[in-house]
C-alpha cells in the first residue's frame, strides 16, 4: 500500500502532454474530476484532466473512505445507491485492491434523543429499498464486541462499504487514462478563457488548452477559482484530523461513530480514527462574505465547530490570498499544489484515550500516520452539481460538503452527461447553482 495520505512528495504518476485542443477539460483531480473524466472518456470524448498537485492529494486521499448511504440527504440518496453500483463495477475494472469491502456502517446513539434523530431517517432508506435498521442495545452491543460503553442503539446500514481512498481515486484515475484521458499532474489551470460569453479553453501555467466545455472539480478551490471569473459560490472549507492506527485486532470491519469517535476498519488491519462531529473553521474575508448563507447551519452547529481567526498564509480563504489575476500571473493554484492541513495535536492525544478507552479489550497502539483535509462544504450541505447558466460551456462539481468519496463515481458519471448535453438520469434541482441567489430557503441536508 502507497503512504497515505497522498502529498507533494508524492511521485508524479499521471504526466501527459498538454494537448492544444480537447472536447471536455476537467480542472481538478480529486474523486469527482477523475470519476466525471472516466466517463468521459468512456463515452469517447477527448478528455484532459488536469490537477495542480498530485491525484487525489487532497480530499480525496485524506477521508475516511465510507461508502455510505446512510444518513444522506433524501434527493443525494438515488445518486448514492448508483454509486455504490459503480464502485463494485469499477473495483472489477483495475488490477489495484483498492480494499473495496461491504462492512457496513453504525452510527452509534449515545442517548433515547439521538436513536429518534436516527429513527427519523429510517423513512428514507426506505422508500429505495436500502435496508438500514434501528438496533437495540443488546443488537448494537452484538455487532461490535467489546465495547465498554452502552448505547441506547444505533443506526446501520449492512450494505454501505468502505475503500482505501489513496489507492482507490489513483485507480480510478488509471482507468479513464487506459480509456483514453489525459491526465496532467502539476498543471494548475489559472482561469478561464471566454470569448463573446462563452467558454473557449482554459489558461494553465503549461499553456492554452481549447474547448467548448469545462468541468470544475476544485474541491476546496472551486470558489476562488469562480470568484475571479465573477461567479459567486458561498462555499467554505473546514479542517478535518484523522490517525491511522497499528494492526489491532478486528471489532467491527464497517464504519461506526458515536459523538466522540468515527473509526473504520483498514485493509492493513488498522483503523482509522477521527473525532466525532468536529470541524475547525479559518475564518478570512469569504467566510466573512458568506456568513448570512451559513446561519442556519451555526445556529444548528451540526458539527460543533471550532473557530479560528485566520488560515495559514496559502489557503483558499487566507486573508493574503489574492483574489483577482489573469492568465499570464501565477495563481494561487500553484503557490499551494497540495493543501495539507496540519493535523490537531489535541485531537490525536484524545483519539487516542477514547479508542482505547472504547475497547479496553485491544492491546496498545500506536498512529502510523495523522494527517487533516480540509472540507469543502456548502450552507445546506448538500454539493453544488449544475451548468452555470451565466457562462455557457461551464459545469461544476463541487461543494460535496464531507461524503464526496462514496458518492463520487456517480457524481462524476452526472457530470459527463452534463457537460455533454446528456439527460443526468437524476433529479438535480436541490443541487443548482442558484439556489444561493434565487432567495430559497437554506435546507440543511440531514448532518448525520
Ligand atoms: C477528513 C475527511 C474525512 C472524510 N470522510 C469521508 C467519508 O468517509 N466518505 C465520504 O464519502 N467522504 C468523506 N469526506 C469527503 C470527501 O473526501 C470529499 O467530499 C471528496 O473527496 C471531494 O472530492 P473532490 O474531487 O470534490 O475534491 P478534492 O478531493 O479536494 O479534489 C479537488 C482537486 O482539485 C485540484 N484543483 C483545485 N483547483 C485547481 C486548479 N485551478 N487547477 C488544477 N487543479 C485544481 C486540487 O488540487 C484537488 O486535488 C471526507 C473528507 C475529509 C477531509
Amino acid at each position: 500500500m502507497p503512504d497515505f495520505p497522498i502529498s507533494t512528495t508524492s511521485p508524479i504518476t499521471f504526466a501527459a502532454p498538454l494537448p492544444d485542443r480537447a472536447d471536455v477539460v476537467v480542472i481538478g483531480g480529486g474523486v469527482i474530476g477523475v470519476s466525471t473524466a472516466l466517463f468521459l472518456a468512456r463515452a469517447g470524448h477527448r478528455t484532459v484532466l488536469l490537477e495542480k498537485g498530485r491525484i487525489a492529494a487532497e480530499q480525496s486521499s485524506r477521508n475516511w473512505g465510507w461508502i455510505r448511504q446512510q444518513g444522506r440527504d433524501p434527493d443525494e440518496l438515488p445518486i448514492m445507491k448508483e454509486a455504490n453500483t459503480l464502485w463494485r463495477e469499477l473495483a472489477g475494472q483495475t488490477n489495484v485492491d483498492i480494499g473495496l469491502t461491504q462492512g457496513g456502517v453504525t452510527y452509534l446513539a449515545p442517548d433515547q434523543a439521538a436513536l429518534e434523530r436516527y429513527a427519523a431517517w429510517l423513512p428514507h432508506a426506505e422508500d429505495l429499498g436500502i435496508e438500514t435498521r434501528l438496533l437495540t442495545a443488546a443488537e448494537t452491543a452484538d455487532l461490535i464486541p467489546g465495547l465498554s460503553r452502552t448505547y441506547a442503539g444505533a443506526l446501520h446500514t449492512a450494505s454501505d462499504m468502505r475503500a482505501e481512498p489513496w489507492v482507490a481515486v489513483p485507480a480510478l484515475a488509471g482507468i479513464a487514462a487506459r480509456e483514453g484521458a489525459q491526465i496532467v499532474e502539476n498543471c494548475a489551470v489559472r482561469c478561464l478563457d471566454v470569448g463573446a460569453g462563452y467558454v473557449t479553453g482554459v489558461v494553465t501555467e503549461q499553456g492554452r488548452v481549447a474547448t467548448s466545455e469545462v468541468v470544475l472539480a476544485g474541491g476546496a478551490w472551486s470558489s476562488l477559482f469562480l470568484a475571479n471569473q465573477s461567479i459567486r459560490l458561498p462555499q467554505l472549507s473546514v479542517r478535518a484530523t484523522v490517525a491511522a492506527t497499528t494492526p489491532l485486532p478486528v471489532v467491527y470491519s464497517g464504519g461506526a461513530a458515536d459523538d466522540r469517535i468515527a473509526f473504520r476498519a483498514r485493509m492493513d488491519g488498522g483503523y482509522s480514527l477521527a473525532p466525532g462531529g468536529f470541524h475547525e473553521l479559518f475564518v478570512g474575508p469569504s467566510a466573512f462574505r458568506a456568513l448570512p448563507k451559513y446561519l442556519t447551519q451555526l445556529r444548528a452547529d451540526p458539527f460543533k465547530t471550532r473557530f479560528f481567526p485566520r488560515a495559514p498564509k496559502g489557503y483558499p480563504d487566507a486573508w493574503s490570498t489574492p483574489r483577482r489575476w489573469d492568465g499570464d500571473m501565477q495563481s494561487p493554484f500553484e503557490t499551494m499544489r497540495v493543501l495539507d492541513p496540519t493535523p490537531n495535536a489535541r485531537k490525536l492525544q484524545e483519539l487516542k484515550s477514547i479508542f482505547s478507552a472504547l475497547f479496553p479489550g485491544l492491546p496498545p497502539f500506536d498512529f502510523i500516520s495523522a494527517w487533516a483535509g480540509m472540507i469543502d462544504t456548502m450552507p445546506d450541505l448538500v454539493p453544488v452539481v449544475d451548468r452555470v447558466a451565466a457562462l455557457p460551456g461551464l459545469t461544476i462539481g463541487t461543494g460535496m460538503s464531507g461524503h464526496g468519496f462514496g458518492i463520487g463515481p456517480a457524481i462524476g458519471r452526472i457530470l459527463a452527461d452534463l457537460a455533454t448535453g446528456q439527460a443526468p438520469g437524476h433529479d438535480l434541482s436541490r443541487f443548482r447553482l442558484n439556489r444561493f441567489s434565487d432567495g430559497s430557503p437554506v435546507t440543511l441536508g440531514p448532518a448525520l
